[in-house]
């Protein structure tokens, strides 16, 4: 059998190709030249699976998706305090070329105009590294993210180069503004070359997808730009990315991204997928026309909208309740013919999760509430158990919620066993006296047996037990 995702892919190429809105950008040579019949989509799994369909392999150049990454290469390099203090996260609702500064303190408006992405790009490596150096950093760390080699277009970045005085009278601003301390020429010539990247739309959803997977390249495994970065990047991604269309777009799509003048573009759905789509004819916004309809039918089709809230987090804790049971010949027990309760979470638990959880806890083992019949039901349970066996993870303020009820029911004396064969709690034992400890155990058997003794079992509905 054939996935069904490579043909729906296809189809949607279909469906958006007759649309023969808009024009390649004008303004550099090589683009306003661009074959216009072109049209890509690749999606990347965050476990590194690739789907492609159309001109996969044609090459353009990255041009403003760049800003994207480079301004996590800023983070990195210069540390995102210095990097706030050069430029600002507002979204401007300009041309992405405007000759502009934020009035007050004369900072660019954000990274994905070209006043902050030259700004951003001053800040790679450090101030007075050469245009090399910075240029050479940005290339390796893009084919970092892209997982392949990545090369400059030469006959682009000449080509820009030729027609570059808006973007060099952007340059001289910001020296003037003390934005930039280099020389300005030196740093828009290194931003162009930044722009004039070629890349495929696989190598942007790999790239996309490494965003998505808290900066690591799912494919290779390499850890890129650490979570923080990634969390600011798409950040602005989704309030600045798509020019002055941001606000249309964080609606219609629902996915943080940024498009190029190229024609592509890239969005980041995060812990889902990297997604990039191609197409050279642009709208009047500069966003490829073919790639903004493709976005909308993906978002549509595959609920990929951020805000989508048909999911909510209803299903993530499940409680039961067994009777330990003493086998045969087994020695009598304190605990045999006496009841367990038993949390099970499940999937990527953050504070919603661990807020049901808690929530369960105090309901089953708390004092009976009249308006709540059958709440208090087990509070003379002789142990608690939780299971994490189908936790995929859990987030800081989860591991934190659920440290500190399991505590909770160890100062009142309760028995906390927790199925934890992946060690996602990491509850830092080490700080605690040992009458706070729960039992970690790697499977039910061994919580059965630490509760009931050596070779008991457990009569429940719930198939575990
Ligand atoms: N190199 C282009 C410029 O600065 C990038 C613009 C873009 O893709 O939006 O004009």
């Amino acid at each position: 059998m054939r996935s069904p995702i490579p043909d729906y892919l296809n189809a949607v190429l279909e469906k958006v190709r007759p649309n023969e809105d808009g024009k390649p950008a004008q303004y550099i040579k090589t683009l306003a030249n661009a074959d216009t019949s072109k049209l890509a989509v690749a999606l990347v799994m965050v476990d590194g699976n690739v789907y492609s369909a159309g001109d996969d392999q044609v090459e353009f150049s990255i041009q403003s998706i760049s800003k994207a990454f480079v301004y996590a290469i800023a983070i990195e390099d210069a540390g995102l305090e210095h990097v706030l203090e050069k430029i600002g996260v507002e979204p401007s609702g300009d041309a992405f070329n405007k000759l502009s500064l934020h009035k007050g303190n004369n900072r660019p408006m954000n990274p994905m105009i070209n006043a902050g992405a030259i700004a951003a790009h001053s800040l790679v490596v450090h101030p007075d590294a050469t245009a090399e150096e910075r240029t050479d950093r940005i290339l390796k760390a893009m084919s970092r993210l892209a997982g392949r080699q990545l090369y400059v277009d030469e006959e682009v970045y000449e080509a820009e180069l030729e027609d570059a005085d808006r973007n060099m009278g952007i340059g001289y601003m910001l020296k003037a503004a003390g934005i930039i301390s280099c020389r300005p020429a030196e740093v828009v010539k290194g931003y162009i070359r930044q722009c004039s990247i070629n890349v495929n739309v696989r190598d942007l959803a790999m790239m996309a997808a490494t965003l998505c997977n808290a900066g690591v390249n799912p494919v290779t495994g390499e850890k890129i730009m650490p979570a923080d970065s990634v969390r600011q990047v798409l950040s602005v991604m989704t309030t600045c990315g798509m020019y002055d269309a941001a606000g249309q777009w964080v609606s219609r799509v629902g996915i943080p991204a940024k498009s190029g003048v190229a024609g592509g573009v890239i969005g980041a759905l995060p812990g889902q997928v990297g997604i990039a789509a191609f197409s050279p004819k642009l709208n009047d916004r500069g966003n490829s026309v073919r790639a903004v309809a493709l976005f909308e039918q993906l978002s549509r089709d595959m609920g990929f909208h951020m805000m989508d809230v048909s999911q909510i987090a209803r299903a993530s804790v499940s409680t039961s309740v067994a009777k330990i049971v003493a086998g045969k010949e087994e020695p009598h027990h304190p605990n045999c013919d006496r009841r367990v309760v038993i949390f099970a979470l499940r999937g990527a638990v953050r504070f919603a999760g661990s807020e049901r959880l808690a929530r369960a806890i105090v309901r089953e083992l708390g004092e009976p509430d009249p308006k709540d019949p059958g709440s208090g039901e087990h509070r003379d349970a002789c142990a608690i158990v939780v299971s994490l066996r189908d936790a995929f993870s859990l987030n800081l303020v989860a591991k934190r919620v659920i440290h500190e009820s399991i505590k909770r029911l160890l100062a009142e004396g309760k028995t906390v066993v927790v199925i934890d064969p992946n060690s996602v709690l990491q509850m830092d034992l080490d700080s605690l006296p040992t009458s706070q400890h729960p039992q970690i155990v790697e499977n039910e058997k061994e919580a059965r047996e630490y509760i009931g003794g050596t070779g008991c079992s457990a009569v429940t509905q719930s198939d575990n037990w």
